[in-house]
């Protein structure tokens, strides 16, 4: 972990417990679905069903905003639409990242988060679980400009805007996919935890990480 120089962390089902939020975030996909693009109820939860997308956590989990740009769907319309219909007043504090948690991590190197959510949504869930934005060194969100179907592109970034090689990297995240196989695939390390306390567990065997029930560390 010494040679670690950038961190790059997740938010939704990173910072908070996907729990409060994933029924929330699946119904407001299936009602856009219904509302912008004609589905009937059952098609729209099939084909998100169809596409690693549920109503509760699973490991094989995606994201459901990488689904609809992978299907040519206007992606600012739905952020705009997600950023109205974002349930984060469901997020339960006590179960969720701290800020004592985070300064620890920051004080091993950057911190910077990254997220496929919008910017004011980010806000919203920071203040909720009552975390200071100025924990990061940096919030680089999936949207405008930005816009990509894998975080790898912006994880490429970071990595260029700090100057590190993918190595000296760690991405933390809550899906595999979505969060560890980019960053693996670059060549850095990732840690994917199973709930958001979790992180304590990891940074007690910081040392010598090794998988467990509550992370796995990819090196
Ligand atoms: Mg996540």
């Amino acid at each position: 972990m010494k040679n670690i120089r950038l961190i790059i962390i997740d938010m939704d089902g990173t910072l908070y417990d996907m729990a409060d939020l994933i029924a929330d975030g699946f119904d407001t996909a299936v009602a856009y679905m219904m509302k912008f693009y004609e589905f009937e109820k059952e098609d729209a939860i099939k084909t998100l069903n169809d596409n690693h997308i549920y109503p509760y956590v699973a490991a094989d989990a995606r994201s459901t905003t990488q689904f609809f740009l992978s299907r040519f769907i206007d992606i600012y319309h739905w952020d705009s639409y997600r950023s109205v219909h974002f349930g984060y007043p469901l997020i339960v504090k006590e179960k969720a990242m701290t800020e004592e948690m985070l300064k620890k991590l920051a004080d091993i190197a950057p911190l910077v988060l990254l997220t496929n959510n919008t910017r004011i949504n980010v806000s919203h869930v920071l203040n909720q679980i009552g975390v200071s934005e100025d924990i990061f060194t940096e919030i680089m969100c999936n949207e405008n400009e930005n816009k990509s179907p894998t975080k790898a592109v912006l994880m490429e970034k970071l990595m260029k805007e700090y100057d590190v090689r993918p190595e000296e990297t760690l991405s933390i995240g809550d899906r595999f996919d979505v969060d560890a196989k980019p960053m693996i695939m670059l060549g850095g390390k990732a840690l994917i935890l199973k709930k958001p306390q979790y992180l304590n567990k990891f940074l007690q065997e910081i040392e010598d990480p090794r998988d467990c029930e509550e992370y796995q560390y990819y090196d």
